[in-house]
């Protein structure tokens, strides 16, 4: 659910790009090669398409127009110029720059290792290649600012031929850090760089641009070619050897795979897409920029650079507001989809630990029950064997461990069998019930009345010695013969009386009871026989 209402948002909130296809061209400023990987894979890969844009892409080089010229006469719509471009603005002509590609610029000298040149200030007296201006403008600025005149320098146009190196036509090569060396490696020679850079000349370089009018006319269509070609440039730095692959097969089919793949890596290095977002660019940067070009007098007339730098506000700025929107959106319907998800289990688990509760309660008192039905005897009330044999165990060991006295009764009935043979089994079962009360009634809580079966009880009694559990004994006797149920009813009983004796389990101790008992019977019922006391013994 959450998914599809995310895939709706998407829907309503991205914006839709222009389905009509338009044709724009875009001037390189050399021959095909990595140096415009970008612009091929946002073609191959079909992101101009997909921003309705239809590219023609033509190769610089010698012979070709000047991409800043071909821009303004109006013969291309976008060019990649170097930074060189600031220098027609500052001449008050309508350029704009969209996109600075590479972060440092790939201009330097190349010198032969066996050389004695290892700074711009060696250069001073030797041959010195140098492209016109601008395109070598990081070179001419270093020198300004090591405060070396260009006329101490030997100074030749440059041939593009780096075998002037090798043959010695020359000291100083003017050439690409993304080209040249690969050429110098393959012949074996040994070669040292004097990169601007490491003088503080920090120049961008292969910066798209466009006419102003182009900006103002179709600002959609510009914002569309940018970023499809930011894409594009994403796809190549990201997909190397597919790009080399591509642009050796399609473009560049002179250059060699290696070669390519050398310059992909070198550009990569001055691109530092790691570092900067794709096609950044620094008003301050540019500032600098202006400034040196006009201190080296390349360039004269106003550094006022805001209608220069292109700024990505429009449609770039509501892309990114509709990106924050829609992923505030799906990040709100996340975190909403599982706190509902934690809340409903949550409850559930919250009614599972009441059901579980509930159900451990039914357990408990069912087991309560149990253990209630098992212990207490159904027809007295009175306790069973069962619950007699755990008390009694535990007493004696009382008893064992504190020395207390520890007494028991056992007795029964007279003659119980005539009165259910004469009353009947129900009126059997009442003298039962009204024995066990009338027994109970006259004991302490501490004591414990057990129903040891039949018309048979046993009286188990903590901290009593044989004399008092006799004198109860006999009060209990006492108390049956002396109040008949009704009239027709006596009931009597016997008792047989004895004391736990260190050492004595629990089955002797009732066995000796039992004994006392029986000799009770014996002796004419109705009595109490207990084991020392048996001279004592009370006559019916
Ligand atoms: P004595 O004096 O020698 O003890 O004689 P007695 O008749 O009491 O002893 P006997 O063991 O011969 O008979 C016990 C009778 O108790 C037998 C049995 O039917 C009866 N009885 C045992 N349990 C119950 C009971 O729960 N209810 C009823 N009504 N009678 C029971
Ligand atoms: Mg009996
Ligand atoms: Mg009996």
């Amino acid at each position: 659910m959450c998914l599809a209402v995310g895939l709706w948002l998407v829907q309503l909130l991205w914006p839709v790009p222009a389905m009509a296809t338009e044709t724009v061209s875009l001037q390189l400023r050399w021959l095909h090669q990595f140096q415009f990987a970008g612009y091929y894979m946002a073609q191959e890969k079909g992101y101009y398409r997909k921003a309705g844009l239809e590219v023609e892409i033509r190769q610089g080089g010698p012979g070709t127009p000047k991409p800043i010229e071909a821009m303004l006469s109006g013969d291309v719509d976008f060019a990649i110029a170097n930074s060189g471009l600031v220098i027609a603005r500052m001449q008050g002509k309508p350029v704009v720059a969209l996109a600075a590609i590479m972060q440092s610029s790939p201009v330097v000298w190349i010198v032969r290792a066996d050389s004695n040149i290892y700074t711009p200030l060696d250069l001073a007296g030797k041959r010195v290649m140098l492209m016109p201006e601008p395109e070598s403008a990081e070179l001419r600025i270093t020198l300004a600012r090591e405060g070396i005149d260009l006329s101490r320098l030997l100074v030749s146009e440059t041939s593009f031929n780096p075998q002037d190196l090798v043959d010695g036509n020359t000291d100083a090569y003017d050439g690409y850090l993304s080209n040249e060396p690969f050429w110098l490696d393959q012949q074996k020679m040994a070669y040292r760089l004097i990169n601007p850079r490491e003088y503080g000349v920090n120049f961008y370089n292969d910066v798209l641009a466009t006419r102003e009018t182009l900006v103002q006319e179709r600002p959609e269509q510009v914002e569309a070619f940018i970023q499809a070609s930011l894409d594009g440039w994403q796809y190549a730095l990201e997909h190397i050897e597919e790009s080399v692959q591509l642009i050796h097969q399609r473009y560049a089919p002179n250059k060699s795979l290696e070669h390519l793949r050398f310059e992909a890596q070198a550009l990569k290095k001055l691109i530092m897409p790691e570092l900067v977002q794709l096609g950044h660019m620094n008003p301050g940067r540019w500032q600098t920029i202006a400034n040196s070009y006009a201190q080296l007098g390349m360039a004269t007339g106003p550094t006022e650079l805001d209608e220069f730098i292109y700024s990505r506000k429009t449609e770039t700025d509501h892309s990114v507001l509709y990106q924050v929107v829609i992923g505030a959106l799906l990040a709100l319907l996340l975190v909403g989809a599982v706190a509902w998800r934690f809340a409903h289990l949550t409850q559930h688990l919250r009614l599972e630990i009441k059901r579980r509760r509930q159900v451990e309660q039914a357990l408990l008192n069912s087991n309560l029950q149990l253990e209630h039905l098992a212990n207490t005897d159904r027809l007295t009330g009175q306790w069973t064997r069962l619950k007699f044999e755990e008390v009694a165990l535990h007493e004696i060991k009382r008893a064992e461990r504190y020395g207390f006295p520890l007494a028991l009764i056992f007795f029964d009935i007279d003659r119980f069998k005539l009165i259910n043979d004469e009353h009947g089994h129900e009126t059997g079962d009442y003298v039962l019930r009204n024995v066990a009360q009338r027994i109970k009634a006259q004991l302490r809580e501490s004591d414990c009345l057990c129903r040891w079966g039949g018309e048979e009880f046993i009286i188990l009694m903590p901290h009593t010695d044989l004399e008092h559990a006799v004198v109860m004994a006999e009060k209990l006797r006492l108390l049956l013969a002396a109040e008949p149920l009704d009239k027709r009813i006596n009931v009597t009983a016997s008792f047989g009386v004895t004391q736990w004796q260190p050492g004595q389990g629990l089955r002797e101790l009732v066995h000796c009871a039992d004994q006392l008992l029986y000799r009770a019977k014996q002796m004419g019922r109705d009595r109490v026989e207990c084991i020392a006391l048996a001279a004592a013994q009370t006559q019916p």
